[in-house]
């Protein structure tokens, strides 16, 4: 008799957890992601700001599930799931390989969303891949190397002031960093300007930063960033981003042009496009940003044997973090396992255990909100250590993050300042030449075709 076959999309924190809880369980599963790591998005700010290497936050799949006999890891970016016939089909360079599965679990998270605003990409990128933030790593670094020769000053100007759009954790977190930057790290390397005159702005529509955190950890979280020297703008909504600017509207309804070279978009989410096939092809509905409405025990109505989890996945009062997706991605594993062995099926919802929320502001300080419990300021940034450094998979990961920790904390350098022209520009330059480009190139022909983009 074959084995229970269940397929995972993705190797996120919902994909891998999944997979990691079924260890016991009398399946064979096959995990199937777009990407050959599994990455540690919470520190992607600190690729992109130099601090830490790409390797140290996104191990490899394979190795993470390596001694686990009944996984098998698939390279590949899914681009069709059948919920009638149970397949999922997805493509590697040319081949195209389909699956069939008896339970599927699609966890494939959520992308950057621009409110209808797409086009923003090109000037503004986001911050959900490796990808990302070796590309945002370039822009920064490149800014401060073009303004080294640049002998008109309002072009110097505008290539030093760094505007980061959204204010939630990410936003925080790579405001500080950029100041940081400009502040300590890049002191004394220039000798056409200095680094700290760069200006980093902050700007985001809602009346305080870190919306989720509450009122009291955003002032305090404002302040340190004022200190420090970012400029917060509130009450702003962006309406416009082009090479050379950002244009906002205040808090009094005027539109206000910052000139700006280098921008960060870290304002919204939104659900991978997979849920729109699921949603087209059973009677789930999506949530305004695209996420997957999914019943109480995280299945599509009529469809038991299909589980959304993670960031794709709406269920009201989970937010869109880490133990979201882990704690859905273990409630939805032992189903499977008591379904598989013939064991009774309890019929409790999920239920997500708020284990609290923390974000770094900069060197030695970070809040952290745990219940009613809240804190700021140095020991809150030892416990966010702590804990990030706990959940980064493998201990590789977690000796070479601890390393360039104590060189960048302790010290002022970081160690992690390569960039080069393919970040720059390598995704714009994959954008012009179309969609299934990829096997194309490595045949060394020239050229996409114009088949419309797939989202992944
Ligand atoms: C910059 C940033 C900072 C964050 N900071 C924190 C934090 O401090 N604390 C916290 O708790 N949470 C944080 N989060 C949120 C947290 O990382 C997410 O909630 C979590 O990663 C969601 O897990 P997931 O498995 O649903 O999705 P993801 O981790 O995004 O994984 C999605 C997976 O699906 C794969 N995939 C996508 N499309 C396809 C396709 N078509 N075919 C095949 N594979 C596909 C991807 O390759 C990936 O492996 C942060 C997120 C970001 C972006």
């Amino acid at each position: 008799m074959p084995k229970h076959h269940v397929v995972i999309i993705g190797s996120g924190f919902g994909g891998l957890f999944a997979a990691k809880a079924l260890r016991r369980a009398d399946v064979e599963i096959t995990l199937i992601a777009k990407t050959s790591h599994h990455l540690f998005q919470p520190l992607l700010y600190q690729v992109a700001t130099g601090i830490l290497s790409e390797g140290s936050i996104a191990p490899a799949t394979r190795e993470i599930l390596r001694k686990q006999d009944n996984v098998k890891v698939l390279h590949g970016l899914v681009t069709g799931i059948d919920i009638e016939a149970r397949t999922v089909t997805h493509r590697m360079h040319d081949a195209q390989i389909t699956t069939s599965y008896d339970s599927l679990i699609v966890a494939a998270g959520a992308g950057q969303s621009y409110f209808g605003n797409d086009h923003f990409s090109t000037f503004a990128p986001g911050m959900k891949s490796i990808d990302d933030a070796l590309e945002l790593r370039a822009r920064i670094f490149w800014a401060f190397e073009r303004a080294e020769r640049e002998t008109d000053p309002e072009r110097q100007r505008r290539l030093l002031t760094f505007v980061v759009v959204g204010a939630g954790p990410t936003g925080v977190e790579m405001a500080g960093q950029i100041r940081e930057l400009a502040s300590i790290t890049l002191r004394n390397q220039f000798k056409m300007f200095d680094p700290d005159s760069a200006r980093v702005i902050l700007i985001d529509g809602s009346s305080q930063v870190l919306p989720p955190f509450g009122e009291y950890l955003g002032r305090k979280t404002q302040e340190s960033l004022e200190r420090s020297g970012v400029e917060v703008f509130l009450n702003s909504i962006v309406t416009d981003l082009n090479g050379r600017s950002v244009t906002y509207k205040n808090a009094d309804g005027e539109l206000v042009t910052i000139d700006s070279t280098c921008k960060v978009w870290a304002a919204g989410v939104q659900g991978n496009v997979l849920g729109k096939s699921l949603a087209e092809q059973t009677d789930a509905e999506l949530d305004r940003a695209g996420r997957v409405i999914v019943l109480p025990d995280m299945t599509l109505p009529g469809h038991p044997e299909v589980t959304v989890i993670g960031d794709l996945a709406f269920v009201p009062g989970v937010p869109g973090v880490a133990q979201g997706a882990i704690q859905e991605a273990r409630y939805v594993a032992a189903r499977i396992a008591d379904r598989v062995a013939g064991r009774p099926l309890s019929d409790q919802p999920f239920k997500y255990h708020d284990k609290g929320s923390m974000a770094t502001i900069s060197k030695f300080s970070a809040v952290v909100k745990v219940g009613k419990v809240q804190f700021t300021g140095f020991f809150a940034w030892v416990a966010w250590l702590g804990l990030h450094l706990l959940y980064i998979a493998g201990f590789k990961g977690r000796v070479t993050t601890l390393l360039h920790w104590v060189l960048s904390f302790i010290g002022r350098g970081r160690s992690e300042r390569v960039t080069t022209n393919q970040q720059l520009v390598g995704r714009l330059a994959l954008e012009s030449l179309g969609q299934n480009v990829t096997a194309k190139l490595l045949r060394g022909e020239k050229g996409g075709t114009n088949e419309p983009r797939i989202e992944g």
